[in-house]
């Protein structure tokens, strides 16, 4: 069965929307997501845009910021203190990646971890760690609503995430863990990947690279979990050889379609989220 982000992400962005109304009526101001861009990677332009267009669908307020790539660092710092130390601004994000000479680590720490709604930064990642999260990495969250719209009961189940990105792999597995799952990472060194992966009841791939995951690494009834974007001869390819593993899983998202659409939905609620943690915080 087909797993349809396009569909979970509409759903979630509609009990969204209501949610955001609530808000609105509460505290009598928007939720606002500022997000900041570098150069002109047309790919990073294209998310920027979805995500500003995405906060005017569930009534949330966006500022964005462009930057050339030869602007100086101590630029978009200035206007990342700014932003933190503003009260009307309640999440802050930096499109990845940035263009070669920014130093990511030292920007992404100027972000608050209060307005980190990309969940990136050491402590938001330490709670969830510790299964007390406060801001899940997007893609991954979105993951986790695509697995519990299947219905499927996670506990117990053997987890194999291919991929150990700080943005994608990393929480993926410990939101797997956390959800009672026997989880096991793969990464380019990992030996025997294949028959790791054929044990796996819930298989994600993470990895950049088209069509890795084959059908004889997919165990029968597995549910496949394809995160990969990749683009070949001009269209989007998933990590998973969907064509020959879709006969195999008992549940697949496809690409596109799947996780894709899941992962700006998530970054709103993330917003929402970080809006109503400011104004607890500020009657506390
Ligand atoms: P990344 O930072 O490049 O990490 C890729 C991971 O795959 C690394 O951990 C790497 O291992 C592992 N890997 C690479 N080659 C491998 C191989 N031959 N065997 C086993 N593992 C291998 O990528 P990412 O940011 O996590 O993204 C992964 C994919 O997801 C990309 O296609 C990206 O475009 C996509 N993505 C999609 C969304 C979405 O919204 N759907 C969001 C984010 C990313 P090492 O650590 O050993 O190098």
């Amino acid at each position: 069965m087909l797993i349809y982000g396009k569909e979970v992400s509409a759903n979630t962005r509609a009990a969204l929307a209501e949610d955001v109304k609530g808000f609105v009526g509460k505290y009598g101001r928007k939720p606002c997501l500022a997000v900041i861009i570098v150069g002109e990677d047309p790919a990073s332009q294209t998310y920027v845009r979805n995500k500003i267009k995405g906060c005017a669908e569930v009534g949330m307020a966006s500022l964005s910021y462009e930057y050339g790539a030869d602007t100086p660092q101590s630029e978009i710092a200035a206007k990342l203190k700014e932003l933190a130390a503003d009260p009307c601004v309640d999440g802050i994000l930096v499109q990845l990646p940035l263009p070669a000479g920014f130093d990511e680590k030292y920007l992404l720490s100027l972000i608050p971890d209060a307005k980190d709604v990309d969940g990136f930064s050491p402590t938001n990642m330490g709670l969830l760690a510790m299964n007390a999260p406060r801001t899940i990495s997007c893609t991954p969250f979105g993951v986790m609503k695509l697995l519990a719209s299947t219905g499927q009961p996670l506990a117990g189940k053997r987890a194999v995430v291919i991929g150990r990105s700080n943005t994608v792999g990393k929480p993926m597995a410990m939101l797997l863990l956390n959800a009672d799952c026997t989880v096991t990472v793969c990464h380019s060194k990992t030996e025997n990947l294949a028959a790791i992966a054929r044990e796996a009841d819930i298989l994600v791939a993470a990895i950049g690279k088209p069509k890795f995951v084959t059908a004889d690494m997919v165990k029968e009834g597995a549910t496949v979990i394809d995160v990969g974007i990749n683009r070949v001869d001009g269209k989007l390819v998933g990590d998973v050889d969907f064509e020959n593993v879709k006969d195999k899983a008992a549940y697949i998202t496809p690409v596109p379609g799947g996780v894709g659409p899941m992962t700006i939905t998530m970054l709103l609620c993330n917003t929402l989220q970080a809006a109503e943690n400011a104004e607890e915080s500020a009657k506390a």
